[in-house]
């Protein structure tokens, strides 16, 4: 190692501090502690808040840190990003232990996550290194038409510094060093990430493997901050915050919600990318329920039940038309739900919450309960939950359509295809919607199909949505109020178009173009010339 490498070797070390730049401070003002879901055990050390300053500082610093990230070359913003996965690695079991305590999720899971999460940064470098992502245009001038075209050059930018909010129930893959944190970076905006106090030690240790990143690439330490805060005043902030161009967020849809009004009335309002709720409706075509009704009854409870249920992309509803079929199918679900163990959720908030859905079903007019899973011992243990209800019931109750973030799923029976169709149109806007069918079930999901284009960011078939794929084709996105802006994805490489913005060059002297917009295409990237592809 030498000495510069040295310098900047990574230390962790959990110490209740925020991460402000290169400076490891206090949090300061009424402490609290994490807690563990499984024991009820209050975790050291305190945490308190960012102070306003504190908010102040890591979002000037970003801005001060804007020009010069972006301006990098590709393959260095590529290095870093690629440096903090391995420092991410380099944290090694201390960073899966901690996480577990924090959030009673099971060592395998973690360690999957977290290859995620490293997953998904390299990928993001190799989107840097190919440079398509600037989207460059060239359409030279053309001097003899009347009037003159003008040369116009057109490339995309980052938006400048962008505030992520990490998500309770992804503490690697959608937090600190998650999704919106690794597409920011890559799109050359500094991030000022919020903690969520659910796993605010997971958050410190992922965070000091940025900030040393930070430094061993040599980058302005404004590049990345960490604030933590329990109650909503530190994130309240932070988007009010003028340096703050753009913010990602994934959690409830009032938090969501508070946060788009904060953005909105900013004297300048910036986007939320916030991803709020979605109940993932399946549909159980008539041949396919008629088939399967048993293979696909268990693969549903255990596509419900994984990880307590507590995906965004969980299956919370499920239409099938009324008959033998569907009796089939909750029969073989219920007995597999039965089966399954009740896991532990994430914090006590969350666990609360889903109680409180679950006994609101149980009350709810028309819905039957039709299957529970084993209860816990955990303080935070979430029993799996399945009700059914009919249509015309589902149809007058707009409450029923309510998001239960944990494992509780409704069986809708409809009394034709014709019904179902009336609840596809019914519902609000979904991260997913499934579909169960064979070939001969072609004119219903042929019906079917435009009003799920209209309602879901992703569509799939003959499978569950609960896995979402790190790719160049995912869309982990969708309508209002699934996310708060159904253009963009949070997952996969597109993600990076949620913070870029593009710019047009005119009449622009060679020597003061950008590198990706000369003629010579030094960098080799893909580029649009008079509207066609041009070879590198
Ligand atoms: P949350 O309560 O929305 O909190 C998420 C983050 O936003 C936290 O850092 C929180 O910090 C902050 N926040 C919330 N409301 C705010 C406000 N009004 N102003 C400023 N900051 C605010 O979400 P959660 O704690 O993860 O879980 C609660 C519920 O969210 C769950 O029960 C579930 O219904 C839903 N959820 C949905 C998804 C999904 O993917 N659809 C994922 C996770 C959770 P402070 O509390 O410190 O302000």
């Amino acid at each position: 190692m030498d000495p510069i490498e040295r310098k900047h070797a990574l230390t962790h070390t959990i110490d209740g501090n925020m991460l402000i730049g290169q400076a490891r401070r206090k949090t300061t003002g009424n402490a609290w502690r994490a807690m563990n879901p499984a024991t009820g055990e209050y975790l050291e050390p305190a945490y308190g808040s960012s102070a306003p300053a504190h908010v102040d500082q890591a979002c000037s610093l970003a801005a001060q840190a804007f020009d010069g990230f972006r301006s990098m070359e590709d393959h260095e913003r590529a290095a870093f990003l690629e440096r903090i996965a391995d420092n991410i690695l380099e944290l090694g079991p201390a960073l899966i232990e901690r996480a577990v305590l924090e959030t009673g999720l099971p060592v395998a899971r973690l360690e999957g996550e977290r290859g995620r999460t490293v997953g998904q940064l390299r990928l993001f470098a190799q989107v840097l290194r190919d440079g398509s992502y600037i989207g460059a245009r060239l359409d030279p001038a053309l001097p003899e038409r009347s009037p003159r075209r003008p040369d116009l050059r057109l490339r995309r930018i980052g938006v400048g510094p962008v505030a992520v909010f990490g998500a309770s129930n992804f503490p690697l893959a959608f937090s600190v060093a998650g999704g919106d944190t690794a597409a920011a970076l890559a799109a050359g905006c500094p991030v000022v990430v919020k903690a969520h106090p659910g796993h605010p030690g997971t958050s410190e240790l992922v965070g000091q493997a940025v900030q040393a990143a930070v430094a061993a690439c040599g980058l302005h330490e404004g590049v990345f901050s960490l604030l933590h805060g329990e109650g909503h005043e530190v994130g309240a902030a932070l988007v009010g915050h003028p340096a703050i161009k753009a913010v990602g967020f994934t959690g409830s849809r009032a938090g969501g919600l508070a946060l788009m009004n904060i953005a909105a009335r900013r004297p300048e309002p910036v986007p939320v990318y916030a991803e709020m709720s979605s109940i993932n409706p399946v549909f159980l075509l008539q041949n396919a329920l008629e088939n399967s009704a048993e293979t696909i009854g268990a693969a549903f409870a255990d596509s419900l039940t994984l990880g307590a249920g507590q995906f965004c992309t969980n299956p919370g509803l499920v239409l099938a038309i009324r008959g033998a079929g569907a009796d089939r199918f909750i029969a073989a679900a219920a007995a597999a739900l039965e089966a399954k163990p009740a896991s532990t959720m994430l914090t006590a908030g969350i666990h609360a919450a889903y109680q409180q859905g679950v006994d609101r079903l149980m009350q709810a007019g028309g819905v039957k309960l039709a299957a529970r899973g084993s209860r816990g011992e955990a303080v935070c243990a979430g029993q799996a939950a399945l009700f059914v209800t009919d249509a015309d019931a589902f149809l007058a109750d707009r409450a029923l359509e309510a998001e239960n973030f944990g494992a509780s799923s409704l069986v809708v029976l409809c009394t034709d295809a014709a019904q179902m169709r009336d609840v596809a149109q019914h519902l609000e806007g979904q991260l997913t919607a499934t579909l169960f069918l064979e070939e001969q079930d072609r004119a219903v999901a042929t019906q079917l199909l435009p009003t799920l284009e209209r309602k879901a960011g992703r569509i799939l078939a003959n499978g569950f949505p609960t896995g979402v794929e790190v790719a160049h084709a995912m869309v982990h996105g969708g309508p209002f109020p699934a996310t708060g802006d159904g253009r963009s994805t949070s997952v996969g490489t597109a993600a990076i178009e949620r913070f870029l913005r593009p710019v047009c060059y005119q009449d622009i002297p060679a020597w003061l173009l950008p590198a990706s917009l000369q003629d010579a295409n030094p960098s080799g990237i893909m580029r649009l010339r008079e509207g066609q592809i041009e070879q590198r």
